[in-house]
């Protein structure tokens, strides 16, 4: 397949978003796909059960273990996780596909999967941090979505997962929404527009004339 330049690019970029349960990692992807229709949000699978609201095919692929130990066994993901006794994978080919069709693939992950990521590919990493401990409690109970258990065992994890910030290429403090959502639409702006390597793909079309 022939990949479709998205205006100074080869093919879309890929998004890493990082940040403890709570923070508004959905929330803000969901704002950056609204406004930008070259954004896309890659559906991973999982081996979690879904939560109430939760869609197959829409929020996750929910998958059996034996299926998502088959899938590792086939080289089928990108990278795969734990994370609190249950796997997470990105799906190696819905991820190619996606930037060939010039999409931008925002990769909501955790630290260990965007790590491992970050050796691999060439991809814009991005931390999202609560305003604090406790509004972050309050956002998880608001969700309604997960036991008191779970709840205490995503917030102590939380401290964890935030000393692994320091490895990402920018973070963005998730107090005041509208003030995250500019940072972050800034930073897809400022991503599409940086000098990568030795060609400029909108260069070689001014010279051809085909612009
Ligand atoms: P995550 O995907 O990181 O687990 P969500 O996007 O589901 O987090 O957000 C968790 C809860 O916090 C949701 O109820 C959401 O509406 C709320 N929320 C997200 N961002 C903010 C914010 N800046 N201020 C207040 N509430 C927020
Ligand atoms: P949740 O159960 O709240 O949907 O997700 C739990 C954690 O798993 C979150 O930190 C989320 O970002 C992460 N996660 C979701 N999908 C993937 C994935 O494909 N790979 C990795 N490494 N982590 C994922």
């Amino acid at each position: 397949m022939k990949p479709k330049i998205v205006g100074n690019l080869k093919k879309g970029l890929i998004f890493i978003i990082s940040a403890p349960a709570g923070t508004g990692k959905t929330t803000l992807v969901n704002l950056l796909k609204n406004e930008f229709s070259n954004v896309v949000r890659s559906i991973s699978f999982t081996t979690r059960k879904p939560r109430p609201n939760e869609r197959d095919g829409q929020d996750y692929f929910f998958i059996s273990e034996d299926e998502f130990k088959n899938k590792i066994k086939q080289k089928d993901f990108l990278e795969w996780a734990e994370v609190f006794g249950e796997y997470y994978g990105t799906s190696r080919s819905h991820v190619e596909k996606l930037q060939m069709e010039g999409k931008h693939v925002a990769l909501v992950i955790d630290t260990q999967g965007a790590e491992k990521l970050r050796k691999m590919i060439d991809a814009c990493s991005i931390f999202l941090f609560p305003p604090n401990m406790h509004e972050l409690q309050y956002r998880l109970h608001s969700r309604k979505s997960e036991s008191e258990e779970m709840i205490q065992k995503r917030l102590s994890w939380a401290k964890k997962e935030m000393e692994k910030a320091k490895g990402y290429d920018y973070y963005i403090i998730n107090d005041d929404l509208d003030v995250a959502y500019q940072v972050l639409k800034s930073i897809l702006i400022s991503e599409e527009h940086k000098v990568r390597g030795k060609t400029i793909p909108f260069l070689e079309k001014i010279t051809n004339g085909q612009t």
